[in-house]
Parts: C-alpha cells; sequence; structure tokens
C-alpha cells in the first residue's frame, strides 16, 4: 500500500513511512499525527531535536535559577 508523505506529497510504501506528532515537538500550532517519507523524517527531526534540545536546556537552566535563588 502506497501512503502519501504530508511534506513532499509524494508516494511511498508503507513501511518507509515514519507516523510522528510534531505537536509534542512544536507545540500546538503543527499538525498531530504526520506522514514522513524517510528523507523528510530526518530533516524534520534534525530541526525538532535542536527546538527540543533548546527547551529542554532551558528548563533546566529555569531550575537552577529556582534552587540557587
Ligand atoms: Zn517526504
Amino acid at each position: 500500500m502506497q501512503i502519501k508523505c504530508d511534506i513532499c506529497e509524494l508516494m511511498f510504501e508503507e513501511a518507509q513511512i515514519t507516523r510522528v506528532t510534531p505537536a509534542s515537538y512544536l507545540g500546538t500550532g503543527y499538525p498531530s499525527i504526520t506522514s514522513f517519507c524517510p528523507e523528510c523524517f530526518l530533516k524534520f527531526l534534525r530541526k525538532a531535536q535542536a527546538i527540543y534540545g533548546n527547551q529542554e536546556a532551558q528548563k533546566i537552566s529555569n531550575l537552577k535559577d529556582f534552587v540557587n535563588s
């Protein structure tokens, strides 16, 4: 069965498609379940991990301020 990548809108075999929830990384301005082909998923992952990493670092920093103030 062929499934369309929601990003590049090309058709891929179902086994190649990764379904993720961008909203859980990027907030509610982004879709819930989204189908990614391998190439678009890699691009998404690189950017989402950078944003997610920054958010987590900020939370740790907030906590340090809270504990130490
Ligand atoms: Zn794609």
